[in-house]
């Protein structure tokens, strides 16, 4: 039973639906409630990228009723949620822990108090828009022009820590003054970011060849962080959200759960 005072996960999807529309998902996405009962009470959320055994854990151990996280956990077709299989024992151990867990991913991207933004937010670009006509990405203007050394430093300094930092493609005393941020896998947002007359563009899971042929052709930078890394700044966001509409308690998880956790330099 609903206790008095306290919102529900029902309460909390109906406001994290009303900043993250469902609607503004891909169509290929896959957003929304995965688990949990609309009427039960939720007093401690956790926020996370990912839902992997680690961060489940942490919910568990945490004591919260819903887990708020950015990828989704059961995403191509299911047949099966058997605690034999990866996903499965996730579920289990989560039902039976009492967590919900809700997904926003491309409709996060997207929206002003999403991903993007927060993003945005870390190196204080101002005079922002879309980067892309769906609106994932922005472009803005850095508050004083940087190297590509420069930003690059300023990037591993403001993202969340990784085992293998923060790398760039392109001249390193080339001057940045439009921003490109690309939160996640960007590639194919490298040709939009040249349109939109960024100088770089910061983003994750470039290829090889996109990354030589883009800067070949006289693209933008590449400034090329953990995908982790460049949605973690989102969580904070929404914990904050949700701390001022409901005055609940909130959890960010720093987990690293990028999975390349080790990296030694080449060379030595
Ligand atoms: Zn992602």
């Amino acid at each position: 039973m609903p206790t008095a005072g306290v919102p529900t996960v029902a309460d909390v999807v109906a406001a994290l639906d009303e900043w993250y529309p469902p609607a503004t998902a891909a169509s290929w996405d896959r957003v929304g409630l995965v688990l949990g009962e609309p009427t039960a009470p939720v007093e401690r959320v956790l926020c996370v990228v990912d839902v992997v055994p680690e961060t489940a854990r942490q919910a568990l151990d945490l004591g919260v009723q819903l887990i708020v996280s950015h990828h989704p956990l059961l995403f191509r077709g299911v047949s099966s949620v058997a605690p034999t299989t990866y996903a499965g024992r996730i579920v289990h151990d989560l039902i039976r822990g009492g967590v919900a867990l809700h997904v926003a991913h491309t409709n996060a991207d997207v929206a002003p108090d999403g991903v993007n933004e927060a993003l945005a937010d870390l190196f204080g670009l101002t005079d922002r828009v879309l980067l892309t006509p769906e609106g994932i990405g922005r472009v803005g203007t850095l508050s004083e022009p940087l190297t590509l050394r420069e930003l690059t430093t300023l990037a591993a300094r403001v993202l969340p820590a990784t085992s293998w930092g923060v790398r760039a493609a392109g001249d390193p005393d080339r001057r940045i003054t439009r921003l490109a941020v690309s939160s996640g896998s960007g590639s194919e947002h490298l040709a939009q970011a040249a349109e939109m007359g960024a100088d770089a563009v910061v983003t994750s899971d470039v290829k090889h060849h996109y990354a030589s042929e883009h800067i070949a052709a006289g693209g933008p930078a590449i400034v090329e962080a953990a995908h982790w890394a460049t949605e973690w700044p989102w969580l904070p966001r929404v914990a904050g959200l949700l701390r001022n509409r409901f005055g609940m308690e909130t959890f960010v998880s720093e987990l690293r759960t990028d999975p390349w956790n080790l990296a030694v330099p080449g060379g030595e």
